[in-house]
């Protein structure tokens, strides 16, 4: 409905978005995810290499948890804003399992998705100004969260030359009187790189030295190969406990990217105001959701580990074919699923008469022209590089990157 009304310069109304949230931009990838989706919904043969989702439903086990729990009334109602006891508790224990770090279930809270529970953490560290050492390539969420928060993303680039990991040194070189936290993720969204546990001990004493703070993103813990040497900062670095956050969730591990649990661990002053937040935000995570991921934390790690079969394979085949397009350098990714290639030598040239000079205009050019999804490095700080994520079925694989193979020949 159109108004007839004149807005006034300076009124209320010609304020129309807060600053805060139209300096957010859209999340890059779910854009070229639902862009990808759209086309498809049209009848193109659209190949998508743009979502972080695995292909794979969720295992049996979990979806009966859940069907089983709708019919409970009782799953009909709230649960604690901090999420479900029971599942709090099986958290902790999935964490000791796995990690070997020991936490009480009083330090965890169970939110909507990693996502959220990154948003919180940093809703509950930061103050206006402080600020976040942000490792670059980042995972696109990372400086939108902190600055929601009111703090400020302070970037490190790491390129494929030092296999995109920052170095002490870097970190040091960034540091200022303001700088509170420092973000930590490995296996690392959009690269694959994973610091081995001497890495990761170097860089969890320099922010014991510098008494900041570090949230630790683990939630591609479990995909990594080549039994690579790793471990979480907290374990390795025992004495980091008390000013850590770990983020986790069951997305990436048991395919349950629809379901939205994630959780944080932390220091109960922290995870408190979180939980705070969340009581008046969202209330708490759906319960029949919370009920699946009960199932899915008590279960064992057979799912994934036949997951991650898959995915080792297809890394391979995904690595192998790029490097064959002249003009396409991608580095062999230690974990989670995505092929992170530069594509400098692609850029600056013409292709059917049209001048392709950043990888936001190439991801659009063989969005086009191959009909191939992929996410611009512009999306997570470091233009000149795609990520292909590699959690899409073999066949669909082979014909996505055989098109730009073609494309580029
Ligand atoms: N952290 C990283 C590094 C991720 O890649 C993702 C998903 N793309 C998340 C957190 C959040 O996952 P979710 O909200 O689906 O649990």
């Amino acid at each position: 409905m159109a108004s007839e009304q004149t807005v006034s310069p300076g009124s209320p109304r010609s304020r129309r978005v807060s600053h805060r949230l139209g300096a957010i931009a859209e999340s890059a990838t779910l854009k070229v995810d639902a862009k990808a989706k759209a086309l498809k919904a049209e009848g193109r043969p659209v190949i998508g290499f743009g979502a972080g989702e695995p292909d794979f439903p969720t295992p049996d086990y979990i979806v009966e948890a859940a069907v089983e729990a709708c019919r409970q009334p009782a799953n009909h109602r709230y649960t604690p804003a901090g999420g479900l006891p029971e599942l709090k508790k099986a958290i902790a224990e999935k964490t000791r399992r796995d990690s070997g770090l020991e936490v009480d279930p009083s330090q965890v809270l169970v939110t909507n998705g990693g996502k959220q529970a990154i948003y919180a953490a940093f809703a509950a560290m930061l103050d206006p100004g402080d600020e976040v050492i942000v490792p670059a390539p980042y995972w696109t969420s990372y400086p939108e969260a902190i600055q929601l928060a009111g703090g400020v993303p302070v970037e490190v680039l790491a390129d494929e030359t030092q296999e995109y990991k920052v170095t002490v040194d870097q970190l040091e070189a960034a540091r200022t009187d303001r700088t509170k936290v420092l973000l930590f993720v490995s296996p690392s969204n959009p690269t694959g790189a994973v610091y081995s546990s001497d890495e990761i001990r170097a860089i969890g004493r320099w922010v014991e030295d510098n008494q900041l703070w570090v949230l630790t993103d683990e939630i591609y813990e479990h995909l990594v190969y080549d039994d690579a040497d790793t471990g979480s900062m907290p374990v390795l670095c025992p004495y980091l406990q008390d000013n850590c956050v770990v983020v986790n969730g069951v997305a990436k591990t048991y395919a349950m990217t629809g379901w939205r649990v994630g959780w944080m661990i932390g220091p109960p002053d922290l995870v408190k105001a979180a939980t705070n937040l969340q009581s008046h935000a969202t209330s708490n995570v759906a319960n029949v959701s919370q009920r699946a991921a009960l199932a899915a934390v008590s279960g064992d790690l057979a799912a994934v580990a036949e997951m991650k079969k898959a995915f080792d394979r297809r890394r391979h085949t995904i690595v192998a074919m790029l490097n064959e397009i002249d003009g396409v350098v991608c580095p062999m990714p230690g974990g989670a699923f995505y092929a992170y290639p530069s594509v400098k030598g692609l850029l600056g040239k013409e292709y059917d008469g049209r001048l392709i000079d950043s990888s936001a205009d190439l991801a659009e050019y063989i969005l086009e022209k191959a009909e191939v999804a992929a996410v611009p490095g512009e999306a997570f700080g470091s233009p000149g590089y795609l990520r292909l994520s590699y959690a899409l079925g073999d066949d669909d694989l082979v014909e996505g990157v055989t098109r730009l193979q073609k494309l580029f020949s």
